[in-house]
């Protein structure tokens, strides 16, 4: 059975787009206008999403009150998208509970990807959660991570850093934001840093994949970049496939 996506969002046009992606990628869109009508829905169970993409600017109550209000009574994985392109809607986002936020103007693609990754998040064990494609795999509890099935030998911020990157396959993280969820008590930290450890990290997954006991051999032979993709200019994801 397909699964039924709500959209809460007052663009028509914008709402149309991702309908329409949603759909030809098998989904069952669902678009409501108003915040209150989508809270008054959920809440008598007349619509059951499996997710729900929550425009933040709505022309009744803002989307982070819709989200406030939704979580409450329910734990449905919310998508926000924003028009405001700044670090306190990201931060505010995640921390009243939103799932992943992307800024318009947006190719409905990638949401519909964004979508399937937190679906798919969602359906993994919450114990071992495995990444993208089955490499990865998140043992947050022994604060390690295994390519292929190999516990990697990482310090400190190469696990903070593929962790984050890992945990939201598809995500692209700029520079600073890295900055932020990674050394956050490195006030010293320079946008070169996390370009220098996601170097060394590419290095050491490249060298897990081969097998060889030898970095700079690993890096001489193969120049994959391990899954972790370089947006120039803007920053780094971990790419979906
Ligand atoms: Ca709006």
């Amino acid at each position: 059975m397909s699964k039924s996506i709500l959209i809460i969002e007052d663009e028509i046009s914008i709402a149309e787009n991702l309908a329409y992606a949603l759909g030809t990628d098998g989904f069952m869109p669902t678009h409501v206008s108003l915040g209150q009508q989508a809270l008054s829905m959920l809440r008598q169970a007349s619509i059951t999403p499996a997710l729900i993409v929550l425009d933040i600017g709505l022309p009744d109550i803002n989307g982070f009150d819709v989200c406030r209000q939704l979580r409450q009574f329910s734990d449905t994985p919310v998508l926000f998208l924003t028009a405001r392109n700044d670090e306190i809607d990201r931060i505010v986002g995640l921390e009243i509970g939103a799932d992943d936020y992307v800024t318009k103007p947006f190719s409905p693609r990638e949401v519909v990807a964004r979508i399937r990754a937190i679906l798919r998040r969602q359906q993994g064990n919450p114990q071992t959660n495995m990444g993208p494609a089955k490499r990865f795999e998140l043992r947050q509890d022994e604060a390690r991570i295994l390519y292929y099935g190999h516990a990697l030998n990482l310090t400190r911020y190469e696990y903070l850093l593929l962790k984050t990157l890992v945990e939201r396959p598809g995500h692209l993280f700029s520079r600073a934001q890295l900055m932020e969820i990674v050394w956050t008590n490195a006030p010293e930290t320079l946008e070169r840093t996390v370009d220098a450890h996601i170097k060394s990290l590419r290095a050491k997954l490249r060298q897990t994949r081969l097998g060889s006991h030898d970095a700079a051999d690993a890096q001489l032979t193969d120049s994959s970049d391990e899954g972790i993709q370089t947006h120039r200019g803007m920053g780094y994801s971990l790419s979906l496939a």
